[in-house]
C-alpha cells in the first residue's frame, strides 16, 4: 500500500511533492482487547512498510525526502521477558481459576488462563466496548472484541491472525518448537485496555531531520514539518555527516 501511494503521488517521472501518512492502525485496535500477537504482527507490517519507504528515498537522486516515524500515543503492554510455554496451554481458552473481589465499589473478577505466563491481561472489564455484555467482563478480551465479531470468528481459539513463524526466510520472525516444553514467547502483559499518557519516540531520517531532536510537544511536528517545506534546512542538514566521523559511536539510521 506505501509503494503504490508513492507511486501515485510522485507521478510517473517521480517529481511531483507529496505529503503521505501511513498508518499502522491495528497496532492500538489489537492493544485495546489486549491481544498482543496481533500488535505485534502490524508492528511487523509497519517496519516493513517504513523499510521501503527508506529505500525508496535514499535511491533519490537528491536527498529531497524528509521522512518521520512516531505514535499518536502508546497502550499498557509491556514485555517482561521471555518464557517458554506449549501451544496446548497457549491457545487454551479455558479460564482455570477465578477470582472475584467484592467492595464498596463494586466487584471485580480476574479469570487466570493456562498460558498466564506468557500473557497476563488487563482484569477490568470490558463491558465499555461489548454492549451486549452485563456484569463485570473480563479476559480474554478479544473473543468479545468488536473487531472479531465483525471479521466472523466467534468460536474459541479463532485466531484473528496468521501463524508467525517463517519457513522460507522472508524475513519473518521465526519461533520453532523447543524440545517438548514448547515454544520461547516473549512474556507481555497489560494493565488496561487504553490508552496511556507516556511520551513517545518520533524518528526522522531527511532533510530538516535535526529540527525533530529533543523533547518536544506533539503539535509542534506540524511547524516543524512546515519550515522543512518551506525554508532552506541545508545548514543544519550539515551537522549530520558529522555524526559519520570515527570519533563519533555509530548512530543507527545515518547514512
Ligand atoms: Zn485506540
Amino acid at each position: 500500500m506505501t509503494q503504490k501511494a508513492v507511486e501515485v503521488l510522485a507521478g510517473p517521472d517521480r517529481t511531483r511533492p507529496f505529503i503521505l501518512m501511513v498508518e499502522a492502525a491495528s497496532i492500538d485496535k489489537q492493544s485495546h482487547v489486549n491481544h498482543a500477537a496481533g500488535a505485534i504482527w502490524d508492528t511487523i507490517e509497519l517496519d516493513l512498510a517504513v523499510g521501503w519507504a527508506r529505500r525508496w528515498a535514499a535511491q533519490r537522486r537528491q536527498p529531497d525526502t524528509l521522512l518521520l516515524v512516531t505514535a499518536d500515543h502508546a497502550q499498557s503492554m509491556i514485555m517482561n521477558g521471555t518464557v517458554v510455554i506449549g501451544d496446548d496451554k497457549l491457545f487454551d481458552r479455558t479460564p482455570v481459576y477465578t477470582a472475584q473481589n467484592s467492595a464498596a465499589v463494586g466487584t471485580q473478577t480476574a479469570k487466570v488462563y493456562r498460558d498466564v505466563h506468557s500473557n497476563i491481561r488487563a482484569i477490568y472489564p470490558f463491558n465499555d466496548i461489548d454492549p451486549n455484555q452485563t456484569g463485570p467482563g473480563g479476559p480474554p478480551a478479544h473473543q468479545r472484541s468488536p473487531l472479531v465479531a465483525a471479521l466472523g470468528y466467534g468460536s474459541l481459539g479463532a485466531y484473528e491472525f496468521p501463524d508467525y513463524q517463517d519457513e522460507n526466510g522472508d524475513g519473518y520472525p521465526e519461533n520453532r518448537q523447543v524440545g517438548e516444553k514448547g515454544k520461547v514467547r516473549l512474556s507481555v502483559g497489560f494493565r488496561t485496555g487504553s490508552h496511556t499518557a507516556d511520551s513517545v519516540p518520533i524518528s526522522a531520517e531527511g532533510p530538516g531531520a535535526f529540527l525533530f531532536t529533543g523533547v518536544m510537544d506533539q503539535t509542534d511536528i506540524f511547524f516543524k514539518m512546515a519550515v522543512t517545506l518551506t525554508g532552506d534546512t541545508e545548514e543544519g542538514d550539515r551537522l549530520v555527516p558529522l555524526l559519520r566521523h570515527p570519533r563519533c559511536p555509530r548512530t543507527i539510521g545515518i547514512r
